[in-house]
């Protein structure tokens, strides 16, 4: 008799299909068939499979059925495609800027453990959200914070880690989890996350509390109920519980920083409301207004506000409210830290191995030399060899050019 237990993964079953769920947010369907040609199998609890065979036998049967279905791993929260990018997965995490670990040769090292937004702000630069139809991203935690370390170690100074995700990081149902195994790392000095806080509660920020390393950013656009529901581009968003979690957070949790983003037509109003609000708080969060700046990826609902026009609102606003609100280059903390080299250079052509698809339709991600690389314009054929051009270095972000 062999028993399974997963602590990420959770099962259920109908009639014709084991339901596998990684995570919390995505999920896969096997056939039932197929898992009763291992062995009969029964469900003792959510977490766990139990088969009538011996344990090493079932481990590698099962093992490999799960690899086989998480190749069609989906998003419940969108249907959109999902990557699993594993230990085992031969995905290396340094290389691009949606998922793993971005490095700028800078004391702040990004992470990005998934992609995926409960919201659809009409604002979004990466237009992230619930309207998205991109391939989404998942990283094993265990895997993220070995190569961190690794990186940790080579930059051989106290850092900060950003844990800033393409969505919600908290939907991330390993980050307090992940947050803790920062929190031990000994040369981390800050953990920050953005976090639009709709996933928060008092119970979580309680134990979000014991990270004392960390920084929540969070954020807040409007406190007209209706301008923050448009805002947010969904309904269900729930402007109260928001403001609950920014109040108890602030009291709670070291620092915490309230990051409006002044989008011109839908929320000018509303910063002056904002600040009244938290000068109103027993404990007052900082607060970081941001201008709205079109990308080319973003939603782009409104123009953009020229940066001295931006400022001098802003230095109204602080004279009217006695608030600090531009925040400074020494706020953040910022220093150049030991490069890392590139294992291939911007021209030249090199040999990689196709691993899954990339955000956008038609475009791969390929690895080589424990670096990976955006390939647009590629079809997705797993563990094909590609020739690329490398047209984009920075950073140890890479883009290559099929040849
Ligand atoms: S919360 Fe952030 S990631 Fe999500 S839609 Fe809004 S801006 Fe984009």
């Amino acid at each position: 008799m062999a028993m399974l237990s997963f602590e990420t993964i959770s099962f259920s079953e109908t009639e014709e299909e084991l339901h596998v769920t990684l995570l919390r947010l995505f999920k896969t369907t096997i056939p039932k068939e197929e898992v009763e040609h291992i062995a009969h199998f029964t469900l003792p609890d959510s977490h766990t499979i139990q088969f009538d065979l011996n344990q090493e036998k079932a481990e590698i049967k099962f093992s490999y059925l799960l690899e086989k279905y998480f190749s069609s791993l989906s998003n419940k929260l969108t249907g959109n495609k999902v990557t699993y990018i594993h230990r085992n997965s031969g995905i290396p995490l340094l290389g691009n800027v949606a998922f793993g670990i971005v490095y700028r040769n800078s004391s702040i090292i990004e992470i990005k453990p998934v992609t995926s937004c409960n919201l659809d702000c009409v604002y979004c630069s990466i237009s992230e959200g619930l309207s998205s139809t991109k391939n989404d991203f998942v990283v094993e935690k265990e895997y993220l914070v070995e190569e961190l370390q690794k990186l940790i170690d080579f930059a051989d100074e106290p850092v900060e880690i950003h844990v800033g995700v393409q969505g919600e990081p908290f939907l991330y149902a390993d980050m307090e989890s992940l947050l803790a195994d920062l929190q031990a790392m000994e040369n981390v000095h800050t953990i920050s996350i953005d976090t639009n806080g709709t996933l928060l509660n008092k119970e979580m920020i309680d134990r979000l509390a014991t990270i004392t390393k960390l920084q929540l950013n969070l954020s807040l656009d409007a406190l007209d109920e209706e301008t923050a529901k448009k805002i947010a581009g969904t309904k269900t968003y729930n402007l109260k519980h928001v403001l609950e979690v920014i109040a108890y957070a602030t009291e709670k949790i070291n620092k915490v920083i309230v990051a409006p983003v002044l989008t011109e037509g839908w929320n000018n109003e509303e910063m002056e409301k904002i600040i009244v609000w938290i000068k109103s708080l027993p404990k007052q969060p900082i607060l970081g207004i941001q201008n709205f700046l079109r990308y080319k990826t973003g939603r782009n609902p409104a123009k953009e506000i020229a940066w001295d026009q931006f400022y001098e609102q802003l230095e109204e606003l602080e004279k009217k409210h006695t608030i600090k609100l531009r925040l400074q280059k020494e706020d953040f903390n910022i220093r150049k830290t030991k490069e890392l080299s590139k294992p291939f250079q911007e021209g030249d052509v090199i040999t990689a191995t196709i691993k899954c698809r990339d955000r956008f339709p038609n475009s791969v991600i390929a690895a080589a030399k424990e670096r990976n690389i955006s390939v647009p314009g590629c079809e997705f054929v797993k563990e094909k060899k590609i020739k690329v051009k490398i047209v984009r270095d920075k950073h140890n972000i890479f883009v290559g050019k099929l040849v």
